[in-house]
């Protein structure tokens, strides 16, 4: 069954569409993360899901309980048994963090509430419960944010950018407690992000938004290897679109020929990841290094082929000089967009 439905959901702010006919489901369990660009709409679907504002359009359903109906809402937040988490913020700082945790639950549901156990779930030290928040790191105020949603036992916990405002190393240890945390508890989750990594890495399901709709809707895997534009494709990694022209089946493009299934004869966009490009003496193509960016443990190439760009994923050691030629082979399927782009 489904936790959540979203069905035609849509919203604007004056001339701004933020929400533009919205369509989404989260199964029990799920953790789905709604991945997108800055202004694409993502805050306002979570707040609208949670109840915070009405749509103008379109329904969304908790379990079997619509809540929004035609746009406008019929069940007030704190009845629809979701939980909330902000980027960050959320704790009170007069409490300490038991008391973060407890709030707002009624008498029996606060001896109910294991305090240790859910900050354990957390990857927390239960002794933390009497420490105020300003006594804790940020990645820690994130956690008992989570850990007192959950103490509401929700059925589908919204996470606004939880980790956004954290470091990069932090971001990635506290989002994996956060999820496993989750997990354990056997909620979903619509967590909604920017970062592509944070999307690929912790959900099952990933959403794409671009401008107020959702574009693709898959398996990280899927959405990672094979997008459906080449919006996806560019903002869910990165890769080089190429003109290439299908024909009887097989796309000819200047990294060479694709065997390509379902597709017309015609004029296509070809597009290749850095990972499939491998430089190899005895490829057939010819290239120049026009430039790379060095990451340290590998190096994306900025290759000349003709008039186009291609990038090419090598080992941070393996970089070769600016103005080098060299010779390339790729791996693997290429993807195929309807028009070159
Ligand atoms: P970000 O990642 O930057 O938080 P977002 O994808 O969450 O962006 P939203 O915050 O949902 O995007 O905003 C979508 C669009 O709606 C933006 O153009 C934004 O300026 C506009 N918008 C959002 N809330 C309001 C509001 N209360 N009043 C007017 N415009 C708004």
């Amino acid at each position: 069954m489904s936790v959540l439905d979203v069905r035609g959901l849509t919203r604007s702010f004056g001339a701004v569409r933020a929400l533009a006919g919205v369509d989404l489901t989260i199964a029990d369990g799920e953790v789905l993360a709604v991945l997108g660009p800055s202004g694409c709409g993502k805050t306002t679907l979570l707040r609208t899901i949670a109840g915070f504002m009405p749509g103008d359009a379109g329904e969304v359903i908790l379990g079997d309980r619509p809540v929004l109906v035609e746009g406008r809402s019929k069940v007030a937040t704190r009845h629809r048994n979701v939980g909330y988490v902000p980027q960050e913020g959320a704790l009170f700082p007069h409490l300490d963090v038991a008391a973060n945790i407890t709030f707002g639950l009624d008498r029996a549901e606060r001896r109910k509430a294991d305090i240790g156990e859910l900050l354990e779930l957390l990857g927390l030290d239960p002794t933390l419960a009497r420490r105020s928040p300003h006594e804790l790191s940020g990645g820690q105020q994130q956690r008992v944010a989570v850990a007192r949603a959950l103490a509401r036992k929700p059925s589908l916990l919204l996470l606004d950018e939880p980790f956004s405002s954290l470091d990069a190393s932090l971001r990635e240890a506290t989002g994996r407690a956060v999820v496993r945390a989750v997990r354990a508890t056997g909620a979903a989750a619509l967590l909604v992000t920017h970062d592509q990594n944070e999307a690929l890495s912790l959900a099952d399901v990933v959403a794409v938004m671009s401008a107020g709709r959702v574009v693709q809707v898959g398996a990280p895997l899927e959405v990672y290897a094979r997008p459906a534009t080449p919006f996806v494709a560019s903002f869910v990694g990165s890769g080089s679109v190429l003109p290439a022209t299908i024909t009887g089946g097989v796309a000819v493009s200047v990294i060479g020929s694709f065997p390509v299934s379902g597709q017309a004869d015609g004029d296509v966009g070809l597009f290749v990841r850095p990972e499939q490009v491998r430089l190899d003496e005895a490829g057939e193509v010819e290239a120049t290094v026009a430039g790379f960016d060095f990451y340290g443990h590998d190096a994306c190439l900025h290759l000349s082929v003709g008039d186009h760009e291609v990038l090419c994923r090598v080992r941070g050691d393996r970089v070769p000089g600016e103005g080098q030629r060299v010779r390339i082979s790729v791996d693997g399927a290429a993807t195929v967009f309807e028009r070159a782009t």
